[in-house]
Parts: structure tokens; C-alpha cells; sequence
């Protein structure tokens, strides 16, 4: 039977770590890391992402300033507020909810924030220090998916890792972060051929498409370890809708270990935005002393 790597109690554990080094840093200095949150439109979706967001920073004691703005925002708009939100001292983390309406360039927007406060590690200079290896913010998703290999992996060195998607907030930084790790990497993608062989060959499996239960028992190599990225909503029989991940995770028994879906990746990601939030703080306040 493989072991199930326990997502939701992780981020419990992460969120508490992060709690207490909010209140030391509110002690030292005085005041307490902050994060602003930008919701442009009414997307149901991202509203809920949003309130979850502002519900786990209130409760480990972050700041959060939340910014609603409507639909009809323009780009400059948006601009103006990054530009004061990067200005302001109090604020340490600057997070803009995607999707954003149509007559707003997400890469514009991403590359007016401050990377100092890119606490989801989208911004280009972040992206280059990843691949580099050179520090920086990273991604929360991909940031949580190493959290949880490490709960189980010691020794990365020479292991094969698979990657499944190659997007820019989650397949590829996990590649890199993987990369740096020293596995020997490869990422697969729609277009790749062969996928349930080159699956077969991991020791480690990240699957990030979104297209559930991709990954069959029989692509899994016995002992290896499995993380599921992927959520999709389906709806079954009589209405009722549940999550799915994009493994197969009944079929999956002879692997070494395996996130659920939910309660794998999913918590880990905010709990990471959290952890973000106190490394930007925790930056800012040496870059202060430093100057002084
Ligand atoms: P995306 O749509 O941007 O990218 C999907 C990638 O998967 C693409 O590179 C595509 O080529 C590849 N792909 C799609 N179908 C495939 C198939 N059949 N075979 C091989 N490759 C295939 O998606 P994303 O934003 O990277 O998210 C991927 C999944 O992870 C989604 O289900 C998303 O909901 C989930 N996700 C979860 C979290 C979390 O916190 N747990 C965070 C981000 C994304």
C-alpha cells in the first residue's frame, strides 16, 4: 500500500511555523507582514480563492489588505495601484488574482510588481533566478510540491523525475526546482509521445494537466512517489459534483507514496503564499537594516 503523503496536515504544521515567525517579526519591528491581494472583477471563482486567502493570512496573523476592483478596470488603473502598493513600506506582499478581464495584459501587470514582493514568484526576475538557481521567490504551488518529496525523498541525486505539464506556474518551476535537485528531468506536455512509457520511468511523478485520472496504475513504477497537481471538478450521477485529480490514485498501490486529491497539493499551496509573504517581509527588514 503506498504512503499517503498527509498534504492537509503538512500545511497545518507550515502554517503554524509561519504564525509563529509573523509574531517575532511583529515584535522586532513592530509591525506585522502584510499582504495585498487584488481582485479585479467578479469571477466566482477567484473570489473564493481570494477569501480563503485573506481567512489563512488573518489567522496566522499577517496583514491582509484586500483591493476590489471592478470589472471595468483599466490596465493604467491597475498600474497606479501596483506602483503605490510597491511604495508602501507596510506592505510586503503584493499578490494580483488571475484571471484578469480582457483589456488587461496578465504579463504587463505581473511584470509591475516589485520582485521583492512577488510572493507567487511570477514576476521574469524571479522566473530567471529559478532557473538560475540563484534564490528568489518561488511559486507556491511548485514550492509546496517539494515540501511534500521531502517528506519522503532523502536523496534527490540521479533520480528520474517526470514531469506532466508544462505550464509556467506549475510544470516548469517544478522541472527547475527538480533540476536543481540533480534528478534527471524530463517534461512532458499534450504533444508528447509515449507519455505512459516515459511515466514508467520515474522515480518521481509530478502530474499537473488537469485532465483526471491521466495517469494509470500501470505507468507507475512500483516504489516510485506520485505527485498529484491536478483538480478538476466533475460532476456525476444525480448532480453531484467532487475533485479529481489526474491520477488514478486506487490503481497506484505498489508506489512508494502519493498525495490525495483533495487534501495533497491543494492546502499546501496557500500555506506556501503565507510562507512567501514572511520570507518577503523577512527580506525587506534585512534590506532595511542594511542600510541603515
Ligand atoms: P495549464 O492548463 O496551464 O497547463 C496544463 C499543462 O498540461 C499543459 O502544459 C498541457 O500541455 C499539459 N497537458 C494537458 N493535458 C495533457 C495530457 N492529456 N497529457 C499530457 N500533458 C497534458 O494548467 P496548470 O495551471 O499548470 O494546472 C494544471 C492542473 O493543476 C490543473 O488541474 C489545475 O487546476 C491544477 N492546479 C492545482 C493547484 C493547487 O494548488 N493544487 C495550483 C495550480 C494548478
Amino acid at each position: 500500500m503506498a504512503a499517503v503523503i498527509d498534504g492537509s496536515a503538512m500545511a497545518r504544521a507550515l502554517q503554524d511555523r509561519t504564525a509563529r515567525e509573523v509574531e517575532d517579526i511583529t515584535v522586532r519591528t513592530g509591525i506585522a507582514p502584510g499582504l495585498a491581494v487584488i481582485l479585479v472583477g467578479d469571477d466566482p471563482a477567484s473570489e473564493v480563492y481570494v477569501r480563503r486567502k485573506v481567512a489563512e493570512c488573518d489567522r496566522a496573523g499577517i496583514r491582509s489588505i484586500k483591493h476590489r476592483l471592478p470589472e471595468t478596470t483599466t490596465q493604467s488603473e491597475l498600474l497606479d495601484l501596483i506602483a503605490a502598493l510597491n511604495a508602501d513600506t507596510g506592505v510586503h506582499g503584493v499578490l494580483v488574482q488571475l484571471p484578469l478581464p480582457h483589456q488587461i495584459s496578465p504579463a504587463r501587470v505581473l511584470d509591475a510588481i516589485d520582485p521583492a514582493k512577488d510572493v507567487d514568484g511570477f514576476h521574469p526576475v524571479n522566473v530567471g533566478r529559478l532557473s538560475t538557481g540563484t534564490g528568489g521567490l518561488v511559486p507556491c504551488t511548485p514550492l509546496g510540491c517539494m515540501m511534500l518529496l521531502d517528506s519522503v525523498i532523502e536523496t534527490y541525486r540521479g533520480l528520474n523525475a517526470v514531469v506532466i505539464g508544462k505550464s509556467n506556474i506549475v510544470g516548469k518551476p517544478v522541472a527547475l526546482l527538480l533540476l536543481e535537485r540533480e534528478c534527471t528531468v524530463t517534461v512532458t506536455h499534450i504533444a508528447t509521445r509515449g507519455l505512459a512509457d516515459i511515466v514508467r520511468t520515474a522515480d518521481i511523478v509530478v502530474a499537473a494537466a488537469g485532465s483526471p485520472r491521466l495517469v494509470r496504475g500501470d505507468w507507475v513504477k512500483p516504489g516510485a512517489v506520485v505527485i498529484d497537481v491536478g483538480i478538476t471538478r466533475i460532476t456525476e450521477k444525480g448532480g453531484r459534483t467532487r475533485l479529481v485529480g489526474d491520477v488514478a490514485f486506487d490503481e497506484i498501490g505498489h508506489a512508494r507514496a502519493a498525495t490525495p486529491v483533495p487534501g495533497g497539493v491543494g492546502p499546501m499551496t496557500i500555506a506556501c503564499l503565507l510562507s512567501n509573504t514572511v520570507r518577503a517581509a523577512v527580506n525587506h527588514e534585512r534590506t532595511e537594516t542594511a542600510a541603515a
